[in-house]
């Protein structure tokens, strides 16, 4: 009897065990396919899953969302998937404003240089030179742009001080600059020596008068579209800001600089001091002058470093930075 009950009794509780295992094992498949559904749920209303449903990749979403926030991916989610987003933002020098300037420059290029597109119009250069002129910011001081599209206001004077003859050739008086830009130069000049350079000022500031003398000589003599490559439009010229000079050494001019072993030592060495060579070879079309070896102009040492280091020309840095 005690055997029989004890028998019976095992296989009472084993069913109840064997019930409750298969309840619990029921309800916590329950509880995970519920939370599964609900994760699942939250993933698909992230724009990151939208994105991907629409055929962006992953390395494509981190690029927009590390450009594009919240609302502002709308847009994205609102068109179908284009390469041509990806390429744009991904250039370094992106900037949010001309995203549709730069889809507009590819269509008419047709083409897909998206680092060309960038440069060009964050430039302006996508337009002719002297279209859609802007008056510059002059409270930019040194960082203030001026190209054949950002020209100063006709009445800017800007304040100046006397380059010493030690300097600079000419007559006593005749070449000026800002106060920072001959502080630096000063820093550069003798550093400059110690490598076995006499640098000296050539040109200097100009007066918008003495530009439009300038601007008009050439034009008179060898027509618009030569004068446009060697001088600047009277308003449109660095050379009225204080902060450009032209240096070169004696014996050689503003052309046979370029000769001289200074140059490669300007080159590798002026943003030290603040100065980066405005007009470098093979930049013309984003600078719009042909390259001019002594043009220094003064932009402070941490825009000169960059420009120095990324090998950009100041228009472009402009864009990015300072605008
Ligand atoms: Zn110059």
């Amino acid at each position: 009897m005690k055997r029989l009950k004890l028998k019976s009794n095992v296989k009472k509780y084993g069913i109840i065990t064997i019930t409750s295992i298969a309840v619990i094992i029921f309800i916590s498949i329950g509880i995970y396919s519920y939370i599964n559904i609900k994760k699942q749920k939250e993933l698909e209303n992230t724009t990151e899953y939208k994105l991907s449903e629409i055929g962006y990749s992953e390395d494509d979403i981190k690029v927009l969302t590390k450009v594009y926030k919240d609302k502002e991916l709308n847009y994205f989610l609102e068109n179908k998937k284009n390469d041509d987003y990806i390429g744009i933002i991904s250039e370094k020098h992106f900037i949010k404003d001309y995203f549709n300037d730069y889809l507009e420059y590819l269509k008419e290029a047709r083409d897909t240089n998206y680092a060309l597109a960038v440069e060009k119009v964050n430039t302006k250069t996508n337009k002719e030179y002297y279209t859609d002129p802007e008056v510059t910011d002059t409270s930019k001081n040194e960082l203030m742009l001026v190209n054949k599209y950002y020209h100063l206001p006709d009445d800017y004077t800007p304040e100046l001080v006397t380059i010493p003859l030690a300097y600079s050739f000419g007559e006593l008086g005749s070449q000026k600059c800002t106060q920072n830009t001959y502080d630096a130069y000063l820093r550069l000049w003798s550093e400059a020596k110690e490598a076995g350079f006499y640098l000296m000022v050539n040109s200097s500031y100009r007066t918008h008068q003495k530009q439009e003398d300038i601007y008009n000589q050439y034009k008179n003599v060898q027509g618009t579209e030569y004068a446009d490559d060697y001088a600047a439009r009277p308003g449109y010229s660095e050379h009225e800001t204080g902060y450009a000079i032209n240096v070169t050494m004696n014996g050689y001019t503003d052309k046979t600089f370029k000769d001289t072993d200074a140059y490669p030592w300007l080159k590798d060495n002026a943003y030290k001091y603040g100065f980066i060579l405005r007009y470098p070879e093979g930049k013309e079309e984003i600078t719009g002058f042909d390259a001019e070896a002594g043009h220094l102009r003064y932009v402070g040492v941490e825009a000169a470093t960059y420009i120095h280091e990324n090998n950009i020309t100041f228009d472009e840095y402009y864009a990015y930075f300072v605008k």
